[in-house]
């Protein structure tokens, strides 16, 4: 059995907070510290919800969260003329992922999450783990969890000595996104994708869209937003221009408000050249489109010393699969569950080798999916 130890969490996104949540319930003294100044509300869309996702919900008293969101009564195909050329009756509801952030950050109190807070740099030793802040500040835990996300820092210490960022590999595609208040988005295109997920298929690209909550949560008609991806096939060393045009030349994508006005110009023009006209209303109906290039990675470890990988920060599943959530809510489960049992070293041994081979095949078949869909390896 772990008594109660000091836990630092890098990063509150959901996978931290799922960690925090849980741990915190078993009596450890968890400190979540996450970078972004002001928190990470009303900054996320829609997510399907698995199975994992329910069940870490449920074990909060929060199952009702599973229940809100936006349904697509059915999916269609379009052509690139915009014809429907298949038609399927499979509703699928997405849920807010802001509902999700707020319902776990509600329950961790105020002040063991830190915002503002950005690790720099990580001293790891067999018994507890030092990480130095921006501000200067430095911090001691017995337990260290990097959920830290895709272009996590303490990776660098789990797979290495921390001298070199480990970097997931490119897959050489990227998701061109939009997220369009309801009242925006032409009539037309309205009439054709709103109340089911809408895909196009192509030669080195896939289109697809689908209605999420408001903002603040809400699934009311009116105050719902158009959630549009566009993949396609982009060399790297045209990304590379890309976050170089942007002035983000170290960045691993690009947020809303940050593309170069003349690339968001060519996507319109591209995207009425090439897609159904109601998605390419959806995409010039987008003020602000945002570019997420897809990643791969697998980490040969989860584990070093007293340092743990979690979620995005370990595996790097494409978003294709919508497992990124439910991953994390299983990491975080199966930590905790092994805490409980035995002394600390042997519990971090036993997270490890429960969700290795899980990570594993999550990423294969993000991959999978990708080639499917003829977007590159
Ligand atoms: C703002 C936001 C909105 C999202 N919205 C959606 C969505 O709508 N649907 C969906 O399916 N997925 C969404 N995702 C992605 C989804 O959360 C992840 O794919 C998956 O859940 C795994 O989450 P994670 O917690 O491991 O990593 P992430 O969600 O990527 O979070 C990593 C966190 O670590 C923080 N961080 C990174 N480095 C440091 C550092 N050195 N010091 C302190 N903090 C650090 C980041 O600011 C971030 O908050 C979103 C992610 C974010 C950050």
């Amino acid at each position: 059995m772990s008594t109660h130890l000091r836990i630092g969490i890098v990063g509150g996104s959901v996978g931290g907070l799922f960690a925090g949540v849980l741990l915190h319930r078993q009596g450890h003294q968890v400190t979540v510290m996450e970078r972004a100044r002001h928190g990470l509300a009303r900054r996320g869309a829609g997510l399907v919800v698995q199975e994992q996702v329910t069940r870490i919900l449920g074990q909060v008293g929060r199952a009702h969260l599973a229940e809100l969101g936006v349904w697509a009564n059915e999916r269609i195909v379009l052509d690139t003329g915009g014809e429907v050329i298949s038609r399927e009756n499979r509703p699928q509801m997405q849920m807010s992922w802001d509902l999700l952030y707020d319902g776990f950050r509600q329950l961790l109190p105020e002040q063991l999450y830190l915002t503002g807070t950005a690790v720099e740099s990580v001293t790891p030793s067999a018994q507890s783990a030092q990480v130095s802040l921006a501000d200067g500040r430095a911090l001691t835990f017995d337990v260290l969890i990097g959920a830290d996300g895709q272009g996590s820092t303490v990776r660098n210490y789990v797979n290495g000595d921390g001298s070199q960022g480990i970097l997931p590999d490119y897959a050489g595609y990227v998701a061109w996104r939009g997220l369009v208040p309801e009242e925006a988005m032409p009539e037309q295109a309205k009439v054709q994708l709103f109340e089911r997920m809408a895909f196009h298929f192509g030669e080195g690209m896939h289109a697809l869209g689908y209605l999420i909550p408001g903002s603040e949560g809400q699934t009311t008609p009116g105050e719902r937003r158009y959630n549009w991806v566009w993949y396609r096939t982009m060399p790297s060393g045209h990304l590379h221009d890309l976050l170089e045009r942007a002035g983000r030349s170290s960045a691993l994508s690009l947020g809303p408000g940050e593309l170069p006005g003349a690339i968001r110009d060519q996507l319109r023009a591209d995207a009425s050249a090439l897609l159904p006209s109601s998605f390419a209303a959806a995409v010039a109906a987008e003020a602000q489109p945002f570019v997420q290039p897809i990643y791969d990675y697998e980490t040969p470890r989860m584990i070093n010393q007293r340092l743990v990988l979690l979620g995005d920060a370990a595996f790097i599943a494409r978003p294709h699969t919508a497992m990124g959530i439910a991953k994390a809510a299983g990491d975080a489960m199966t930590l905790a569950a092994a805490m409980t049992g035995c002394p600390i070293d042997e519990a971090l041994a036993a997270y490890e080798k429960a969700r290795m081979t899980q990570g594993y095949a999550i990423v294969d078949y993000g991959r999978r999916l990708g080639r499917n869909l003829s977007l590159a390896r």
